[in-house]
């Protein structure tokens, strides 16, 4: 027994870094405030790691939103094209996915949209629309300084993208110059957001509450609603509503330093192994494309601590970068007994073999620990913005594969939201769909509808 404790207390050494205080995530709020601050101001925000983008998007739908739209979604890992009508509450969405080769996320932004343009000229083509010159709305979900609701430039790639030549540049015109370049389709961009305001647009057509959106995928960002008056950056028109949705790009939160005292060495060691050392810090801690790979960094450092895992074949899987997906994080927390089905299930397909119980036991613990930080980390960032607005009853809008299919995370949200929020102030959580294509449709609509 002497031995068994020993050897937990040794395990407990090697998570103890996931583990953070309540104070810790008050301190946590306290510089994402000042950061967000610091990015909304004209003076400071080149020095903001956090961009606090406004985005050109000025009113929520009302319910009213009529007419057929086509829309993109491009930013994880599939790219979709949506044929969306909108008629009051009623939504008729019809898409197809298309898939984006790694070849063609690390290659050439002219070999990125020769293809999106292809995939809008076969959807196009099958869903009988080529004559109707239907407006877009495109939902990019990258990191974007807005020139205008249809005028974009990319700041940078991030969630493993890097195609050449496309930072900087205007992506309505490449968009426009890749379709001239098919030849035969002819489309008007009046929109271009991201996966996150969509997701506010697609909650707020049906709840007047909602003016937060949050993306928790790939990737984790969220934006919100903001009075003008605190947008230092805003130099455009400023008649009324006196209101722009801020996308904040909070995933780069961290990118100076600031989150050093709360980064464990699995965290580091990720990020050096990214394409893009040093950026998205909060989103590495947090978001679903490295999540699963945090996980088996300690499962691969308890393993070779002889923690875990005896006598196992140092060539299974394991050991190979980026193999440890992170649905497997939520299959093996659904487990809710000894015979630790799903659990099993991920560690055969590792190529593990002739593993106890208690390893499951450890396994499914540093999957909680994980998942619980990245659930805490992304309530303080939502709890900052709930103090900021300062409104007494509120709704997010929350999308992505990771808040959708975990099993605890919705909980673990509200849980520690409760403990941060300001007394008195009332959230709640709301699962938005189809938010890249509806929300994109709503926002083109409401832009068509205004001009
Ligand atoms: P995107 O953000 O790319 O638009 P998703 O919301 O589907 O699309 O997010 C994809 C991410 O979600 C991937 O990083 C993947 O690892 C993660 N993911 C997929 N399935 C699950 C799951 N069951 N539980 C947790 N994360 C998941």
């Amino acid at each position: 027994n002497q031995e068994k404790l020993s050897k937990y207390e040794k395990i407990e050494g090697f998570v103890r870094g996931f583990k953070l205080s309540s104070l810790t995530y008050k301190r946590i709020m306290q510089l994402l405030h000042e950061e967000m601050n610091s990015g909304l101001s004209k003076t400071t925000n080149h020095m903001a790691d956090i961009k606090m983008f406004p985005t050109f998007v000025r009113s929520l739908p009302d319910g009213t939103e009529k007419g057929k739209y086509l829309a993109l979604d491009l930013g994880g890992t599939n790219f979709r094209v949506l044929m969306v009508e909108l008629n009051g509450k009623d939504v008729d969405i019809q898409s197809k996915t298309y898939l984006i080769p790694q070849r063609i996320m690390l290659g050439t932004g002219t070999q990125l949209f020769d293809h999106i343009a292809d995939c809008i000229c076969k959807f196009v083509n099958t869903h009988d629309i080529m004559g109707e010159k239907l407006p877009l709305g495109f939902t990019f979900s990258f990191p974007c300084k807005q020139e205008g609701l249809a005028t974009a430039r990319l700041s940078k790639w991030t969630k493993g993208f890097r195609c050449e030549g496309v930072v900087g540049e205007d992506l309505c015109i490449l968009l426009h110059e890749a379709l001239k370049r098919k030849g035969n389709i002819d489309v008007e961009v009046v929109a271009i957001i991201n996966d996150a305001v969509g997701t506010l647009m697609s909650t707020a057509h049906s709840d007047r509450n909602c003016e937060i959106g949050l993306i928790l995928g790939t990737g984790c960002n969220a934006c919100y609603m903001e009075n003008l008056e605190h947008v230092g950056l805003w130099d455009g028109e400023i008649r009324n509503p006196k209101q722009v949705i801020v996308n904040t790009e909070w995933g780069a939160f961290g990118d100076n330093g600031c989150l050093d005292f709360i980064r464990t060495e699995y965290d580091r060691e990720l990020d050096t192994f990214s394409i893009n050392p040093g950026k998205q810090i909060l989103e590495k801690m947090i978001s679903g494309m490295y999540m699963g790979e945090i996980v088996r960094l300690v499962l691969e450092r308890l393993t070779m601590e002889g923690l875990l895992f005896s006598g196992v074949d140092r060539e299974c899987e394991l050991f190979v970068r980026g193999r440890f997906y992170t649905k497997y994080v939520s299959e093996i927390e659904s487990d809710h007994d000894e015979f630790f089905r799903n659990t099993k299930q991920a560690l055969d397909e590792l190529g593990l073999e002739g593993y106890s119980s208690e390893d499951c036991k450890i396994v499914k613990y540093v999957c909680t620990l994980i998942s619980a930080r990245a659930a805490f980390l992304s309530a303080a960032g939502l709890a900052t913005l709930i103090n900021k607005i300062n409104k007494p009853n509120m709704t997010i809008a929350v999308d992505g594969s990771l808040y959708r299919f975990h099993p605890r995370f919705h909980n673990l949200m509200c849980l520690k939201m409760k403990e941060l929020v300001r007394p008195g102030l009332k959230f709640q959580l709301q699962l938005s769909h189809d938010g890249s294509g509806k929300g994109a449709a709503l926002v083109a609509a409401v832009a068509t509808r205004l001009r």
